[in-house]
This record gives structure tokens, sequence and C-alpha cells, in this order.
């Protein structure tokens, strides 16, 4: 009941942000750009990630400029799951801000302009064509029941109706109610979702190309996780998808 509530009250919020024009939710400054919520002076001040000089399985930078194809040593010591991860956006202001409203404080209007933001990453630095599915880090039943929706999961399936892809919400669930990772230290972070994820349909998987999608990037460690486990249920392909990656 509290679920179907917040729910409602969700939809009453989404509807009156569809029908009124209102200030940005980061400045307060009235909104300028059409249909969007986050206004020019606030976009204009988003930090943009380069397809430029990096690691090119996990787009760490690299100071000096390189032509040959470039892997950093922490992917060499330890080669992640996922095939690689790139993100659209530095983790700073305004982000950050918008990306917190969006994830604890109900602000779910936000879904179309950060899918737009994806949109734009994908298509500039992903082969996308080759996409077939797009599946969102999944949370567990207790923190969906808590927080009333998987912010990942709205970023995918807007995400999907861009691109004119599947997305799956269904095929691949976390199991284990793991603590939050945001308290936790990098070592912490890789053992804390050890086993957390499990895939429930793997014929939806197996010989799939998947973009797994989620909204903040830190350790990778999450990312790295569940790229096992989809690997492990035959995915041929995981690409990695974050909305912002805090600074290396
Ligand atoms: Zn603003
Ligand atoms: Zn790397």
């Amino acid at each position: 009941m509290n679920s179907f509530k917040k729910f409602l009250q969700r939809i009453g919020l989404y509807a009156l942000e569809l029908c009124w024009p209102r200030n940005c939710p980061v400045c307060g400054r009235s909104g300028d750009r059409e249909n969007r919520h986050i206004c020019s002076a606030c976009f204009a001040k988003l930090e943009w990630i380069e397809s430029g000089s990096c690691c090119k399985i996990c787009e760490t930078p690299i100071a000096t400029h390189v032509d040959h194809e470039f892997v950093c040593s922490s992917c060499v010591a330890s080669k992640p799951h996922y095939d690689f991860l790139r993100s659209s956006l530095i983790y700073s202001y305004p982000i950050d801000y918008v990306i917190q409203m969006f994830k604890y404080e109900g602000s779910v209007f936000f879904t179309e302009e950060l899918s737009e933001i994806l949109e734009g990453t994908v298509k500039a630095k992903f082969p996308y064509e080759e996409i077939d599915l797009i599946i969102p880090v999944p949370l567990h039943k207790n923190r969906i029941l808590k927080r009333g929706y998987n912010q990942s999961e709205l970023l995918a399936t807007a995400l999907s109706h861009r691109l004119n892809r599947a997305v799956d919400t269904v095929s691949f669930i976390r199991k284990a109610d793991t603590p939050q990772q945001a308290r936790l230290s990098h070592e912490e972070r890789s053992e804390n979702v050890k086993g957390a994820f499990k895939v429930v349909r793997p014929e939806y998987i197996r010989a799939r190309t998947i973009l797994l999608i989620d909204d903040v990037t830190t350790s990778g460690a999450t990312l790295n996780e569940c790229a096992k486990v989809l690997k492990q249920a035959g995915a041929s392909k995981v690409w990695c998808l974050t909305l912002a990656k805090v600074r290396d």
C-alpha cells in the first residue's frame, strides 16, 4: 500500500510537472530550455567526458596523447568483466545535485532529460547498432519498496525508447540487500557486492550484447560484479554506461 501511495504521488507530481512550467530545480531561475528542467546556465556547467585519450576499457583518462589503444595499469592488473565502461559526465556540481534529487527525493521528472544525455553518449561512444538489450543495475526489492522506484530502471527504460532497443528489467535481479556502497572503501565495495546479483532467465541473456545502465560510477565494483554474472549466464558482451563518474 505504501509503495502504491508513493506511485500515485509520483504520477501526480509528474502530471503537475508536465502542465506547469517551473523554475530550474538547481538554481531556481525560470526554465529557458523547452521541455527540460535544467536551465541553460546550469546545463553549461556540466563537465562532459570527451572521448579523448583514455583507457579503452574503463575510460580512465591519460595525461599524454596516445594514438595506439591504451589499457590502464589497473585494468591490466585485474581485467574487468565488462568489455568497456563509459560515462557522460564528471560527477560534479550541478549533476551531483540533480542525481541526488532524482535518486533519493522522488524527482523522477528528470528522467527524460537525463536519458537524453545518455542517448548522446551512447551514440558518440558505442557501436550502438549492435546492442540487443538494455538492462539497468537492479535494486533489491526491499530498497524499491522503500524508495518507490529504481532510478537506473527509469533511465534504462527511457533510453530504450530513444534507441528503439528492448529493455529487460526482469531477467537480472539483486538477490542480496547489501549495505549502500557510498559508505564503503574501494576494497569493501567489491566484497560488498560479491554474490549480490542473479540471472533468473538465462535464456534472455545468452548470446546477447547488453548495455548495462547505472546512474553513477564510483569504483566500478558494482558494474564489474553485474558483468561477471551476466557473462557467466552467457551474455556475449557487456557494455556499461553511467550518467556520471566520480573524478579519478
Ligand atoms: Zn539552473
Ligand atoms: Zn582501465
